[in-house]
């Protein structure tokens, strides 16, 4: 028998960043390497971009039928995040896939954390900072995917968004991905073996309860 056993619960691990600073690349190597992870599809109310496909990167739905799910509480959180447009995790699945022990991950902005700390306390905050501005500006005009005036405004949000940093667990940086997703391991990792993981401790009475169950007599003889 074990000495301390952890909760079974799977870990909500909550990852913002600006646009461009390479949340959704870290997130998918995360997913390709580790199987108990499951990440959260949200719905939005904008415009597919380039290749996307509804369910896949986003639920993408009408103004009128996101806030339907707004009044019928479908939503863990949800927040209007570029150019009015509405962002939002749904809120099934959710539950299921931590209570059987997945971990689950939740690609949303600073609002959406804001509104999950104050909903689950033992949720993970990740942030993931661009090396630089001037980076996050070549990567962002790079993708080719939006106007120049969308870059502009997603660029201008992203200053805004990274003063907000602090209110997260964890900030990491990504000038190599190989590196960023090792971080963002290792931080899941370390996160597992926090003490107030511990749901039961089998060491109450060492006079007693390790004499008994816990190690050979001769080792304490
Ligand atoms: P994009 O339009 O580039 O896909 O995403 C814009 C921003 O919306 C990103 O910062 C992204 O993390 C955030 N976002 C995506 N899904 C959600 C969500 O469900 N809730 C919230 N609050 N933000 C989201």
């Amino acid at each position: 028998m074990n000495i301390i056993k952890t909760k079974n619960k799977g870990l909500l691990i909550v990852v913002s960043g600006p646009s461009g600073a390479g949340k959704g690349t870290i997130n998918g190597e995360l997913l390709k390497r580790n199987n108990n992870i499951w990440m959260s599809t949200s719905m939005t109310t904008r415009e597919p971009r380039g290749n996307e496909q509804n369910g896949k990167e986003y639920f993408f739905v009408t103004k009128e039928e996101f806030e339907e799910r707004i009044k019928n509480n479908q939503f863990l959180e949800y927040a209007v995040v570029h150019s009015g447009k509405y962002y939002g995790t749904p809120k099934d699945k959710i539950y299921d896939k931590l209570n059987s022990g997945i971990d689950v991950i939740l690609e949303i902005d600073i609002q959406g954390a804001l509104e999950i700390q104050q909903k689950i306390s033992d949720a993970l905050f990740i942030f993931i900072m661009p090396p630089s501005m001037r980076i996050l500006k070549e990567r962002l005009t790079n993708r080719g995917t939006e106007s120049e005036e969308k870059v502009l405004e997603r660029f201008k949000t992203a200053y805004k968004e990274i003063n907000e940093f602090t209110k997260y667990n964890y900030v990491v940086v990504n000038d190599e991905v190989e590196k960023a997703v090792e971080k963002v391991e290792a931080i899941i990792k370390a996160e597992k073996c926090r003490v107030d993981r511990i749901e039961e401790v089998f060491l109450n009475n060492p006079e007693e309860k390790v004499h008994e169950s816990l190690v050979d007599k001769d080792l304490i003889n």
